[in-house]
């Protein structure tokens, strides 16, 4: 928090078209083609593109079909969301070695607050510069950086000065650099904000700024305030360290002992459904399942795995049942059975849907408004449904 005298330092690194610069980095013939990472069929939907392809107004969430008769000679690839993990992991590696204190705001998104560290290394902006060069030298991927005394000033200068840019707003220049900027470019501000802003005539933050804050607040409520706060580049956000991330997980003792695998397997089923779920309200995508047992003498043994980043039932239903498989070896009486997934980093449910059609994604989007607005247990797989109602959700009551 900002008191006194202390000026915060806060580095912002984004990876430049992220996926699309690991395809390049695979198979280096794809550089500088206008390439769309995505769902190949007529109905697959795009999740990320080469800015020679957004040269022609394609981007990302557009169905492929309309992507393509944008830019006919883009070359569509379906995306490998390991490959993305583990080049995410390996910037995160050598971020989390030099930092003092980051947050891995998304899979290809991070945050490091170098508060103070001037005095011993001299500037901060020089440090930040090097780290920079160092990620591109050791894993070959473009990446661009903003700093400044906020979270909010850094990420929206990271935006302005990609690809491949770095930047230092100097304090006290925060509110002049975001004055000519269109509201679109604050983060909070979404396609439904920014539309109403716009018929309001409200379409620079400057002007965003001259609103009265009453009026603000009886528009947007609470997030009237927050708005305010944006357009005036206030932050006083943390840096949030990568371990205190929270993980989500259930668990669920059976009232009476059981062996019974279908049963076992079915109430996975339904615990993993809902922590998908969770995921994906929450717009998260986890990075590492575990899977816990207990026998009815006691004995608690759990395993865990690495695994692409996701938020998809599917992808965690197969890596869970995988566990349990692995580690319910003892053909004996089992009292609990838990779930926990953890690593977690923001991102969206879509892009680990390369294959799937539009329709598809529709579903899912479908069955989760549903869920949203009546309860997870209106919509339930017919094989969960009598387990389904012991599964509760908790956030780190997980525990060996
Ligand atoms: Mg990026």
């Amino acid at each position: 928090m900002i008191q006194g005298d202390f000026t915060r330092a806060i580095i912002h690194m984004d990876l430049d078209a992220f996926f699309v610069a690991v395809e390049c980095l695979r198979n280096p013939q794809l550089r500088g083609k206008p390439l769309i990472i995505g769902g190949r069929g007529k109905r697959g939907v795009v999740a990320s593109c080469s800015y020679e392809a957004r040269k022609f107004g394609v981007h990302s969430a557009m169905p492929t079909g309309m992507a393509l008769q944008l830019c006919p000679d883009a070359l569509v690839i379906s995306g490998d969301m390991e490959a993305y993990s583990n080049y995410s992991k390996l910037v995160t590696d050598i971020i989390a070695e030099a930092s003092p204190l980051y947050e891995k705001a998304s899979i290809d998104e991070f945050y490091i607050d170098i508060s103070g560290m001037d005095r011993f290394m001299g500037s901060a902006y020089l440090w930040g510069k090097e780290l920079r060069s160092s990620i591109i030298k050791n894993s070959g991927l473009p990446i661009s950086m903003g700093l400044s005394v906020n979270k909010l000033v850094s990420k929206v200068a990271t935006g302005e000065f990609k690809p491949n840019g770095e930047k230092h707003i100097l304090q006290g220049e925060e509110r002049e650099f975001l004055a000519p900027l269109s509201i679109r470019k604050i983060p909070m501000i979404g396609k439904k904000t920014g539309q109403f802003l716009m018929e309001m005539g409200v379409k620079d933050v400057r002007t965003l700024r001259e609103v009265p804050l009453k009026m603000l607040q009886s528009a947007f409520g609470k997030n009237g305030t927050l708005l305010w706060k944006r357009a005036n580049a206030i932050d006083t956000s943390p840096v949030v360290p990568h371990s205190d991330r929270k993980s989500i997980s259930t668990e669920c003792t059976f009232d009476t002992d059981t062996i019974d695998i279908k049963k076992l397997k079915a109430l996975l089923t339904a615990m993993v459904e809902k922590l998908a779920f969770k995921l994906r309200s929450e717009q998260k995508l986890c990075a590492c399942i575990t899977v816990k047992i207990r026998y009815s003498n006691f004995d608690t043994v759990s395993k865990q795995c690495h695994i692409p980043y996701t938020s998809s039932d599917r992808a965690l239903l197969d890596h869970a049942l995988r566990l349990f498989d692995r580690l319910y070896v003892k053909r004996v009486l089992l009292r609990l059975v838990g779930v926990r997934v953890s690593h977690l980093v923001h991102g969206h449910y879509q892009i680990d849907l390369f294959e799937d059609t539009q329709e598809q994604i529709e579903l899912h989007q479908a069955m989760d408004k549903v869920k949203f607005k009546y309860g997870t247990d209106k919509i339930i797989r017919a094989a969960t449904l009598e387990v389904n109602k012991k599964v509760r959700l908790d956030n780190n009551v997980f525990q060996g």
